[in-house]
């Protein structure tokens, strides 16, 4: 008793003593130590992508021989990791394995990757649980704009276009991993997961090779492993209407955030603003909000998740985001008012 008081004085003491210290042991540590952080930004998936994370070369002997050497590995491995997706996802590479299904899913059962089919099963999902405001098949309407072209289709064009919206036209078979669409005109796209899970498989290669904390973002997805050595992550969500700005900034650790706005990609015709969320029920841009950003564990879900409550508009989408509770939202209004969800507002 009497040595557990003393010990426990002694620890408080010794705490106090260097608790004040720590910063200038860290800042005078000797330079051959090499721990700190390492970034890199990068073009990838039509975005600006960026990775950052911290060596420590103490403590981890593999990295004793070279610290950079094993930054650069990591950062190689990062960016090879998103070309990849990209040379598999991306809609605009005419070999990627989604170009090839939407030129044959119309027409024959095509056999997919393990990968692709279980991104595809986890956009069904997130189609059946928001009643079809995250829809894959939003593209059947959705490659008929052209953003940078000033261009959209005609009003019948969309309503004649409109039943392929639905996500039920897509025949998922789990057995032999393949994918066939009940009509050839249907498209899908993955431009509203595929960011997200992407960031994700990036921060798990940084982890599984003893990387403690990092940051990987791919556009307004940002997935974060640990905190920022110490102290949370300070992730800013960017002003809808002011470009350089943010509208608020948010601390994280552990967590992956996605934010979906009207401002990405977009043109302003006749007042109104045609943008790439696009509502399924209409074919047209999604106006209810400007700005949604979905946290949670889950990168891929909470980039879906964004593009969902930003489809639904602020008081569905709201509600569906609190019947999640490991799921939180930051919604920004027409009138650029911020609103929180439940787990948020202390
Ligand atoms: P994000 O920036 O994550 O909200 O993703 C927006 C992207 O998601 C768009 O560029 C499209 O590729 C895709 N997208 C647009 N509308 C939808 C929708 N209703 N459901 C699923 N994906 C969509
Ligand atoms: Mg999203």
């Amino acid at each position: 008793m009497i040595y557990n008081t003393y010990f426990q004085r002694f620890f408080t003491f010794m705490t106090n003593t260097f608790k004040n210290l720590i910063p200038f042991i860290i800042i005078f540590m000797p330079s051959h130590v090499s721990a700190k952080w390492y970034e890199h930004t990068f073009n990838t998936m039509g975005t600006r992508s960026h990775v950052e994370f911290w060596l420590n070369a103490d403590k981890d002997k593999s990295v004793n021989t070279g610290t950079n050497e094993k930054a650069a590995h990591l950062i190689g491995q990062v960016v090879a990791e998103m070309k990849r997706l990209d040379q598999s996802m991306s809609p605009y590479i005419d070999s990627s394995e989604l170009s090839l299904l939407n030129r044959d899913g119309g027409t024959k059962e095509v056999s997919v990757s393990k990968e692709l089919f279980s991104l595809l099963l986890e956009a069904e999902n997130i189609s059946v649980m928001s009643k079809g405001a995250f829809d894959i098949t939003y593209a059947s309407i959705g490659y008929k704009y052209n953003y940078r072209e000033k261009i959209r289709p005609p009003q019948a064009v969309i309503d004649m276009a409109l039943p392929l919206i639905n996500y039920h036209g897509i025949t998922l078979n789990g057995t032999k991993s393949t994918v066939k669409f009940v009509n050839s005109a249907i498209k899908i796209d993955l431009g509203g997961i595929a960011k997200g899970y992407a960031i994700k498989r990036c921060i798990n290669i940084l982890k599984s090779q003893g990387v403690k904390f990092a940051l990987v973002s791919a556009g307004g997805d940002t997935s974060l492993l640990g905190d920022r050595n110490g102290r949370p992550w300070l992730v800013g969500i960017k002003h809808p209407r002011a470009e350089e700005k943010n509208a608020v900034h948010i601390p994280l650790e552990n967590e992956a955030i996605s934010t979906s706005g009207d401002y990405e990609r977009y043109f302003i015709e006749d007042g109104k603003r045609y943008h790439h969320i696009i509502n399924p029920k209409t074919g047209d841009s999604a106006r209810k909000v400007v700005s949604v950003s979905v946290i949670g564990k889950d990168a891929t879900v909470v980039d879906a998740l964004s593009t969902t409550v930003f489809v639904k508009g602020l008081d569905d989408g709201m509600a569906f985001i609190n019947t999640m509770p490991e799921y939180e939202a930051i919604i920004i209004d027409n009138n650029q008012r911020l609103h929180f969800s439940k787990g948020l507002q202390q």
